[in-house]
């Protein structure tokens, strides 16, 4: 008795109602191309339609100036970890600066240490991930061959709400868990990576935004899947693209310009949606601990404990009752996370909300 109208999940997300329907019809025939999306070739006019259009479609939404590369890759953020030391770190002699704000920026950085030198600028370990760092702790070098660091902390639920880093070192930023969920100073990044699966579509697919000039000078032995140079040269198509999730992450694109009317807009449901939960939060901190500190709480994930993991099982088990489901925090720090991407309503937050007062009444 789930709904999926009710799924908190923290990745793969909920996706929207409308685009849903569009996708189901679109299995078994694509209106305009009479033929299933599970059996149109990449190498079709249509779908070369769909990847400009994905493109274009991105640009707009976040601003982007003529000198950004848009890609669609596969390997997840996962192999983003990879290929950005590899383009970036191979054979340099000064480190790359990382921050290790949460569980997925600590994945990044041993992937980049295969590279070359790595310097760890600042670590939320010691504290157990429940904020991030303030300006006058960060000490940048001018040196460093990028700065790499996640916007959003999806496990522990720690979210930027600036931009950090030198103007005048390659930013790269790890927006997976909120890409295209608010506006932003994109174009002070020179590399933003994202997968789909949270905000924007299914798994398979991940969004590369990258600055032209960041290229220069990179490695001319990577194999070619792994080169942006040739997947910017392939437009995306280097082999055969998961033609589906890219067609989902089109429709997603549609809606945010279409039905909610932009970032901006979406930025307000989204504030929206997580002021509606802390707040929740706040009133009965007795009973529920959030576990980020106030100024970097996350918006997309809103992670908190309740006194004891028997309570927790129990919270999980009357809220899958009622049917939410995905409400189990992540396997590494446990507790209970409500992931509220752009998929789901602002109904479904006030579902959950009303649950868990009841569940204080009767449990308190
Ligand atoms: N970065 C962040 C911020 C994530 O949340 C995740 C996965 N949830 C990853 C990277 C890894 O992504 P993938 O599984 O697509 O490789």
């Amino acid at each position: 008795n789930r709904r999926n109208s009710l799924n908190f999940s923290g990745g793969p997300g909920a996706l929207p109602e409308s685009v849903l329907q569009q996708v189901q019809e679109s299995i078994i025939a694509v209106p305009e191309v009479g033929l299933s999306i599970l059996g149109i070739s990449h190498r079709s006019d249509w779908f070369a339609g769909v990847v400009a259009e994905l493109e274009s479609n991105i640009r707009s939404l976040m601003g982007l100036s003529s000198n950004y590369h848009v890609l669609f890759l596969q390997g997840g953020a996962t192999q983003q970890f990879s290929m950005v030391p590899m383009t970036l770190l191979r054979g340099k002699e000064y480190a790359a600066e990382y921050l290790h704000t949460g569980y997925w920026t600590g994945k990044a950085i041993p992937e980049a240490q295969r590279e070359g030198p790595v310097r760890m600028l600042w670590s939320g370990e010691d504290m157990g991930f429940t904020r991030l760092p303030k300006d006058d702790e960060l000490d940048f070098s001018v040196d460093a061959p990028y700065l790499h660091y996640a916007s959003n902390e999806t496990v522990e639920g720690l979210q930027f709400h600036r931009v950090i880093g030198r103007d005048d070192v390659p930013r790269i930023c790890d927006m997976s868990s909120d890409f295209l969920a608010g506006p932003g100073e994109f174009d002070r990044f020179s590399l933003i990576y994202a997968h789909a699966q949270k905000n924007i579509g299914p798994a398979g697919v991940t969004v590369v935004v990258v600055k032209d000039e960041l290229l220069d000078g990179a490695p001319t032995d990577l194999p070619g899947f792994l080169d942006y140079r040739a997947q910017i040269k392939a437009h995306s198509i280097f082999n055969t693209p998961p033609v589906f999730a890219i067609y989902v992450i089109l429709l997603v694109t549609r809606w945010l310009r279409d039905e909610i009317g932009g970032l901006d807009a979406m930025d307000r449901i989204n504030t929206a949606k997580a002021d509606m939960l802390y707040q929740a939060l706040d009133r009965s901190c007795d009973f529920y601990q959030a576990r980020a500190h106030r100024s970097d709480r996350s918006k997309m994930n809103v992670a908190f404990t309740l006194s004891s993991p028997e309570l927790e099982s129990q919270f999980l088990a009357a809220a899958a009752h009622a049917g939410m489901s995905g409400l189990a925090g992540h396997r590494s720090v446990g507790g209970i996370r409500a992931s509220l991407y752009n998929g789901l309503t602002i109904s479904a937050v006030e579902t959950l909300v009303s649950f868990m007062e009841e569940f204080r009444a009767r449990r308190r």
